[in-house]
C-alpha cells in the first residue's frame, strides 16, 4: 500500500486539522449529504497538483480555503498533506516515505513542499507520473464525473487512456525535450547573432593583427639591418678612433717637445739680444779700470817712496863718506822739504794725466831738479845728514804701508779682472748661443708646423669619426625605441658574408663608407614603411584579436554543441514517440480487452471494446498554412464502441443513467487493471447502481483493490460493507467538517 495517510486543514469546510489514516485496500468515507465528503476527494486532486480550481468546484484559489461560519473565522490558507510509503522505491527518491504538501494563501500563491523542501509542481507532477499518478486524475473520479470519460471527446479519452497507461512521464520527457529544443533553437539563433555581430569586429581585428604581422616581419628585418649596420659602425669606429689616437700620439708628444724646444730657443735667443749683459759689462770694466788705477797710484807712491828712500840712502851714505870726505856734508833739512814739495807738486799735476809722455816728462824734469839740487847742496855745509836718516826712517814705514796698498790695489783688479773676464767669456758664450738659438727657432717652427698640419689632418679626421659617433649613438637610440631593448644587443651580431663565411674586424673596418650608407639609406627605408603601416598598440590588438578569436571559436563551438544538442533532441523526441505510440497501442489492446472483460461482466453480455480514430481539426488562426489558409489538424483519438446483450442500439447515447454508469465504471476498472495506479478515488461512482448492480459494482471493487488502494465516497451500504475501514464525516451547526472512524453500523446511519 501506498497511500499512508491525508491530513486536511483549512481546506474548504475543514477549517480545523482533519486526519486519514489508509491502512487498509479499500476505505470508505461516508456522511450525509453536504457534509465535505467530495472536499475530500478534492483535497486529492489540490495536493496531487490539480490546477483547474473549476475541478474543485471553486472560481478562484481563495475558494479552497475555509471561507468562514457565524462562528469561526476564515483561514488564510488551505494545506493539504498526503503521505505516500517509499519503501520499494517506486518514487525515485531516496526516502522510504514522501510527504507531499501543497499549500494555498488567499492571494492565490501556491506552495509545494516535498518532504520539507520547497519544489516546484513540475517536480511534484514529474514524481507523482513516475508512480502513475497522472495529472488528468484518471483515478480520481469526482461525483457525478463517472461518465466523464463517456462524454469526453475522444482527443481528451486519449489522453486519459494514456495517463492510465502510465504514458505521462514519457510525454512529460517528450515536453520537456520540446521545451529544451525549442530553447535551444533559440540560443542557436542568439549565438549565430552574437557572432554574426562579432564578425566584422573579429575582420577587422584579423587585417590589424595581418599589418601588425607585416610590421613584425619589417621590424625583423629591420633588426637583423640596424644590428649589422651598428655592429659595423661600431667596430669601425672603435677600430679607426684608436688607431686615430694612437696615430696623434706621437706627433702630439713630439710636437709638446718641439714646443718647449722652441720656446727655450726663443728664451736664449731673447736672453743673448737683452742689453742687460752689456751695460754690466761695462761697469765691470769701470771696475776693472778703478782697480787699475787705484794700484798704478799705489804703485807709483811706492815708487816715489822707494826712490826717496834710496836717495836718502844714498844720502846718508854720502853724508857719511863726506863726512869722512867733502862729500860727508849735511844738506839742510829746509832745503829738503823744499826739493820734495817740489817734486810732489810736479807729480801731482802729472798724476792727473794719463800719458807715459808726461809722466816722462816729468821724471825728467825731476831728476834734472834732483841734479840741480845736489850740485847746489855739494856746495853747502853738511848739516842734514840726522834729519836724514830720520827721514829715511819714515819713509822706510810708510813704504811697507804702501806695499800693502798696492797688493791690496793688485787683488782687488785681479779679482775685477777675473769677474770681467768671466762676463766676457759669458757674453761669448751667450752669442754663440743666441746663434744657435736663432737657428733652431728657424728649425722648430718649421717642424711645429708640419707636426700641426699632421694632427690636424688627424683631428679632421676624428672629429668626422665623432659626428658618425654622435650618428651611432642616435641610431642606437632610434633602433631601441622602434625595436626594444634587444636592438641594444647589437655587438652579439655576427657578420658574415654572403656565403655565411663570418667577417674579421679588420676586413669590416677596410670597408668602403659607401656600402654603410646604403645601409642607412636601407634603414631608412624600413623606417617608413614601418611608419606607414602605423600600428600602434600591437599587444592590445593581438590580444584582443586572440580574445576575439578565441571567444568567435567558443560561439562556434558552442553553436556545434547546441546542434548536436539539437539533434541529440529531435533523436530523443523521435524515440518518445515511438515509445509512446508503440506503448500506446500495445495499452490500448490491453485496456480494449479488460473493458470488454468488465463490460460483460457488468451486462451480463454484450460487447464493447476501444477504436483508435482520426479527427479532423481546425486549427486556431494563428496557425496558418503557408497559402495562408487556416490549418486542418488531423488528431488521433479514442472511441467507445458499446454492445448491450439483446439490445440492437450501439451508441453510447443511447443507454440509461444507470447503463452509463456501468460502461464508465468498466472503462475505469480496465484502465485501471491494465496499468494500476497506487490509489483510486471514486466518489460516489455507484449512486446510480440498483443493487444487483451494487454487488457486482463491489466484486469489481475488491478485485480492483488487489492492485490499487481504493478510497470510496459512497452511499452505497453494499460498497461501505467491502470497505476495511470506514470514515464518517459530518457537519455540525458551525459549518465545519469533521472526520471520524465508524464502524459499518454506524457508517450507514451516518450516511443516511
Ligand atoms: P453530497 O453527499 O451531497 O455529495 P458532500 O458530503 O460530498 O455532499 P461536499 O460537497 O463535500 O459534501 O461539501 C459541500 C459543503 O462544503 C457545503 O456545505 C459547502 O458550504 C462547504 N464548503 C465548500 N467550500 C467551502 C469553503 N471554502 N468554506 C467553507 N465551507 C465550504
Amino acid at each position: 500500500m501506498y497511500l499512508k495517510e491525508l491530513s486536511i486543514t483549512g481546506f474548504k469546510s475543514f477549517a480545523k486539522k482533519g486526519e486519514l489514516e489508509f491502512s487498509a485496500p479499500i476505505t470508505a468515507i461516508v456522511g450525509p449529504n453536504g457534509s465535505g465528503k467530495s472536499n475530500v476527494a478534492e483535497s486529492f486532486r489540490f495536493v496531487l497538483g490539480e490546477q483547474s480550481v473549476k475541478s474543485m468546484r471553486g472560481k478562484r484559489g481563495e475558494d479552497l480555503i475555509w471561507g468562514g461560519s457565524a462562528q469561526v473565522a476564515r483561514g488564510n490558507r488551505a494545506s493539504v498533506t498526503i503521505t505516500l510509503d517509499n519503501s520499494n522505491k517506486v518514487f525515485p527518491l531516496d526516502f522510504s516515505e514522501i510527504k507531499i504538501e501543497r499549500v494555498v494563501h488567499r492571494d492565490g500563491q501556491n506552495e509545494y513542499i516535498l518532504n520539507g523542501s520547497t519544489v516546484r509542481l513540475k517536480d511534484i507532477q514529474e514524481l507523482l507520473a513516475s508512480a502513475n499518478i497522472g495529472s488528468t486524475g484518471h483515478h480520481i473520479i469526482s461525483q457525478g464525473e463517472a461518465d466523464r470519460i463517456l462524454t469526453a471527446n475522444p482527443k481528451e479519452r486519449r489522453e486519459m487512456i494514456e495517463d492510465a497507461l502510465g504514458l505521462k512521464i514519457y510525454q512529460y520527457k517528450r515536453q520537456e525535450a520540446e521545451r529544451k529544443l525549442t530553447k535551444t533553437v533559440e540560443n542557436v539563433a542568439q549565438v549565430e547573432s552574437l557572432r554574426r555581430e562579432a564578425a566584422p569586429h573579429l575582420k577587422y581585428l584579423e587585417k590589424q593583427v595581418q599589418k601588425i604581422e607585416k610590421s613584425l616581419q619589417l621590424q625583423e628585418q629591420l633588426k637583423a639591418v640596424y644590428a649589422e649596420y651598428l655592429r659595423r659602425e661600431d667596430i669601425y669606429i672603435a677600430f679607426h678612433y684608436d688607431r686615430l689616437t694612437t696615430a696623434r700620439r706621437i706627433p702630439q708628444a713630439e710636437l709638446e717637445g718641439v714646443t718647449a724646444a722652441l720656446a727655450a730657443a726663443k728664451k736664449t735667443l731673447q736672453a743673448s739680444e737683452s742689453n742687460q749683459d752689456s751695460e754690466q759689462l761695462i761697469k765691470l770694466q769701470e771696475a776693472v779700470q778703478q782697480a787699475l788705477h787705484d794700484r798704478q797710484v799705489a804703485e807709483r807712491e811706492f815708487s816715489k817712496c822707494e826712490g826717496q828712500i834710496a836717495l836718502l840712502e844714498r844720502r846718508v851714505a854720502e853724508q857719511e863718506r863726506r863726512s869722512k870726505t867733502v862729500e860727508g856734508k849735511a844738506i839742510p833739512y829746509a832745503d829738503i822739504a823744499a826739493l820734495i814739495k817740489d817734486i810732489e807738486q810736479q807729480v801731482s799735476k802729472v798724476v792727473q794725466k794719463d800719458e807715459v809722455t808726461f809722466l816722462q816728462r816729468a821724471l825728467s824734469d825731476i831728476v834734472h831738479r834732483l841734479k840741480l839740487f845736489i850740485e847746489r847742496s855739494s856746495a853747502a855745509t853738511d848739516t842734514t845728514s840726522e834729519f836724514d836718516i830720520k827721514e829715511l826712517r819714515r819713509l822706510k814705514e810708510e813704504i811697507e804701508k804702501l806695499a800693502i796698498r798696492v797688493a791690496d790695489a793688485q787683488g782687488k783688479e785681479t779679482r775685477a779682472r777675473k769677474v770681467y773676464g768671466e762676463m766676457e767669456e759669458q757674453r761669448v758664450k751667450e752669442a754663440t748661443d743666441g746663434r744657435e738659438a736663432e737657428r733652431a727657432v728657424f728649425r722648430l717652427v718649421g717642424e711645429q708646423r708640419e707636426l700641426e698640419t699632421q694632427l690636424e689632418r688627424i683631428d679632421r679626421e676624428l672629429a668626422i669619426l665623432d659626428r658618425d659617433r654622435n650618428e651611432f649613438k642616435r641610431e642606437l637610440q632610434e633602433a631601441v625605441a622602434l625595436l626594444g631593448r634587444a636592438a641594444a644587443a647589437y655587438y652579439e651580431y655576427l657578420i658574415v658574408d654572403s656565403a655565411g663565411a663570418s667577417v674579421a674586424e679588420e676586413t669590416v673596418v677596410q670597408e668602403d663608407r659607401e656600402t654603410q650608407r646604403a645601409r642607412r639609406h636601407e634603414l631608412e627605408k624600413l623606417k617608413i614603411r614601418l611608419e606607414e603601416l602605423g600600428i600602434g598598440a600591437t599587444d592590445e590588438v593581438i590580444k584582443e584579436y586572440n580574445d576575439a578569436k578565441e571567444r568567435d571559436a567558443f560561439l562556434a563551438h558552442e553553436i556545434a554543441d547546441l546542434e548536436s544538442s539539437i539533434s541529440k533532441l529531435r533523436e530523443l523526441i523521435t524515440e518518445l514517440d515511438a515509445k509512446l505510440e508503440e506503448q500506446f497501442v500495445v495499452g490500448i489492446k490491453k485496456i480494449s480487452l479488460e473493458f470488454n472483460r468488465f463490460f460483460t461482466l457488468m451486462f451480463g453480455g454484450g460487447e464493447a471494446e476501444l477504436v483508435t480514430v482520426t479527427t479532423k481539426t481546425r486549427a486556431s488562426e494563428d496557425e496558418l498554412t503557408e497559402e495562408g489558409e487556416i490549418e486542418e489538424k488531423k488528431e488521433e483519438g479514442i472511441e467507445l464502441v458499446a454492445k448491450l446483450p439483446n439490445k440492437r442500439v450501439k451508441g453510447l447515447e443511447m443507454l440509461s443513467g444507470g447503463e452509463r454508469a456501468l460502461t464508465s465504471i468498466a472503462l475505469i476498472f480496465a484502465m485501471s487493471q491494465v496499468n494500476p495506479p497506487p490509489f483510486i478515488i471514486l466518489d460516489e461512482t455507484d449512486a446510480a447502481l440498483d443493487e444487483a448492480n451494487s454487488r457486482r459494482y463491489g466484486d469489481m471493487i475488491e478485485a480492483l483493490s488487489k492492485k490499487s488502494q481504493l478510497i470510496l465516497i459512497t452511499h452505497n451500504r453494499e460498497t461501505m460493507s467491502r470497505a476495511g475501514i470506514l470514515y464518517g464525516v459530518t457537519m455540525a451547526g458551525d459549518g465545519i467538517s469533521k472526520l471520524l472512524s465508524v464502524k459499518l453500523d454506524e457508517a450507514v446511519a451516518v450516511a443516511k
